[in-house]
């Protein structure tokens, strides 16, 4: 059963261009790395929005989630808010949990926003030095929209376990990435060992689907391998 807490903000972190983090202080109920909240800046359903929760169990504290800036009303909102000021969030939700689909050999696949939750399995697997093989293909249009690199670089630094493939639809100078979009090619190369390895697929549901579709038709991998996350709303 998810609770509902009055929290105040800590921090926004401004993550790319149009992407904001927000910290809250941590109300104190346990969540699982990939679960999700549902944020509330006022009564009117148009200021409620699922959102995925950013950071680890294993970084104390605070909750994060970090929301693309639109030109919504909430977005607005949330892209206003200073350190102090009061929100209400509900948690926990969701089974896109590393405890819910244990693996030893993990393939996160995902595209822009899609990357909060896999931030919060991969950091909470490296924190926990977990033994859990991970490659993450992430999907961007440039090297710009690219959510928790230094994060992700910090991750692959510490720990042998974590690998990050790039894929951009405009490459840059010097930037390691495959080019254009996700397909059976890429994911076969990253990972020759798909088969043995667990995806998690996360981002707008459009995505999910054709990623989903990839697997099956072209990979041959079961449904029982594939673990998602809808991004409803994209
Ligand atoms: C489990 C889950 C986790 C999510 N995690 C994140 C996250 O970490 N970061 C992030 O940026 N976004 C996340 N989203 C998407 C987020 O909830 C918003 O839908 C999205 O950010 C668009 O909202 P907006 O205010 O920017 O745009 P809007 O312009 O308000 O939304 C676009 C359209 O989608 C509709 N809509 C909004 N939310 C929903 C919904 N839940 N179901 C159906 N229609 C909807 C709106 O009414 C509007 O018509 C998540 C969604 C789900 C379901």
């Amino acid at each position: 059963m998810a609770d509902i807490f009055q929290v105040k903000v800590r921090e926004v972190i401004l993550r790319t261009y149009n992407v904001k983090s927000v910290r809250v202080d941590f109300p104190g109920v346990p969540f699982k790395a990939g679960q999700f909240l549902q944020v509330s800046l006022g009564e009117d359903k148009a200021l409620k929005r699922y959102l995925s929760i950013s950071n680890a169990p294993t970084e104390t504290g605070y909750l994060e989630f970090t929301k693309r800036i639109t030109d919504s009303e909430f977005s607005q909102r949330l892209s206003s808010l200073r350190s102090g000021d009061a929100l209400s969030i509900q948690y926990p939700y969701g089974k896109f949990t590393y405890e819910d689909n244990p693996a030893g050999k993990i393939a996160f696949l995902s595209g822009g926003i899609g990357i909060t939750p896999i931030r919060s399995i991969s950091r909470f697997v490296t924190d926990r030095a977990l033994d859990v093989d991970i490659i993450l293909i992430y999907a961007n249009r440039s090297i710009n929209d690219i959510v928790f690199k230094d994060d992700f670089d910090a991750m692959a630094k510490v720990s042998s376990n974590i690998r990050v493939a790039h894929v951009l639809c405009e490459p840059a100078p010097d930037f390691k990435c495959a080019v254009g979009r996700i397909n059976s090619t890429i994911i076969s190369n990253q990972s020759p060992d798909y088969a043995e390895r667990t995806f998690f697929l996360c981002g707008p549901p459009a995505m999910v689907e054709s990623m989903k579709k990839i697997l099956r038709e072209e990979l041959s991998v079961p449904e029982t391998q594939i673990v998602t996350e809808n991004f409803q709303g994209y």
